[in-house]
């Protein structure tokens, strides 16, 4: 990877590749893009395709779609897939400090412990947290071929941060994984130690992630990295199907290829999401560019935005 300029600051969109961008997927970049550029950041793509099965050329067409916008990055697209050495060295550097635990819990069984006094629901039990050099042997031997995940040892329960579009988020902390058994690292970790890398300094994304940034600050802390304030952190809103759950595939026609099937051009679309933004009039034609111009990240609207499947043309 090249070394960031660290002078001027980054903003960044970092899609999975589980399938084509949806109008969700494609606010939400058109946002993180609007935020960077407004605020006269480079403006960085990382494919996280640490699930490489999923992948199959998706990502590509994940960044053409982002250019049919007018959506333009800052130097090569970064695959996570790449990154492994980075994100081992940050286990490891956790590990020398005592942080890391092997954990050989299966999800039948977190479920079925009883969960800690006072832990907030969901969160992991403690199961593995304590155990001696031979317990750990025994319970390795005990799962094999399976392999143990490993999870940070945390000592803080609870973290707030400051968020551009939420205000004050607050969020509990568990003892979360950094890598699973499987060996694919997890996105918490992945998704901290490539932003610091790239010189990421401004994070804007889908606000189902707002409850994960607790965890990610403290890994940040914990490994010395930028954290906020010197890390922005803009959650945005989420665009819902007509059920009023968050937008799907199943919601008919939302990725850039459907609608052009259904006579709805790239341009027609840049249009409606900023009109669903308040940055163009309904019907208006816009490009990304101009919409600089009018971009002002404190009204913009808070709640989400509901796509009804248009009718075909
Ligand atoms: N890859 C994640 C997603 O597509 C986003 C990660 C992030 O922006 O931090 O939901």
């Amino acid at each position: 990877m090249e070394s960031p300029d660290r002078t001027r600051g980054a903003g960044r969109y970092a899609p999975s590749p589980s399938g084509d961008l949806h109008l969700g997927n494609l606010r939400t970049a058109l946002l993180a893009w609007l935020f960077a550029r407004g605020s006269g950041r480079r403006f960085l793509v990382r494919i996280e395709d640490l699930d490489r099965a999923r992948d199959g050329g998706t990502g590509e067409r994940q960044l053409r779609d982002l250019e049919r916008l007018g959506i333009d990055w800052d130097g090569e697209p970064v695959l996570q897939s790449e990154r492994g050495a980075d994100h081992a060295a940050a286990i490891e550097r956790l590990d020398a400090a005592g942080l890391v635990y092997e954990c050989t819990c299966s999800r039948r069984d977190i479920l079925a412990a009883p969960s800690a006094p006072h832990a907030p629901p969901g969160a992991y039990p403690g199961t593995c947290r304590n155990r001696s050099e031979a317990e750990r042997r025994a319970a390795r031997e005990a799962i094999a071929p399976r392999r143990p995940a490993l999870r940070l040892r945390t000592e803080v329960a609870e973290l707030s941060y400051e968020d551009l579009l939420l205000g004050r988020v607050r969020g509990d902390i568990d003892d979360f994984v950094l890598r699973r058994g499987d060996g694919t690292v997890a996105y918490n970790l992945a998704v901290v130690v490539d932003d610091a890398a790239m010189g990421v300094d401004q994070i804007v994304r889908g606000d189902d992630l707002a409850s994960s940034t607790p965890r990610q600050i403290l890994l940040q802390r914990l490994l010395g990295l930028p954290s906020p304030p010197a890390l922005q952190y803009a959650h945005v809103p989420l665009v819902l199907g007509p059920s009023g759950a968050r937008l799907a595939k199943r919601d008919g026609a939302v990725t850039l290829a459907q609608l052009r099937d259904r006579g709805i051009g790239d341009a027609e679309v840049l249009g409606l999401l900023a009109a669903s933004l308040g940055l163009a009039a309904p019907g208006e034609r816009v490009t990304a560019e101009a919409l600089l111009a009018r971009f002002e990240p404190s009204r913009l609207p808070r709640e989400p935005w509901v796509w009804r499947d248009p009718e075909p043309r």
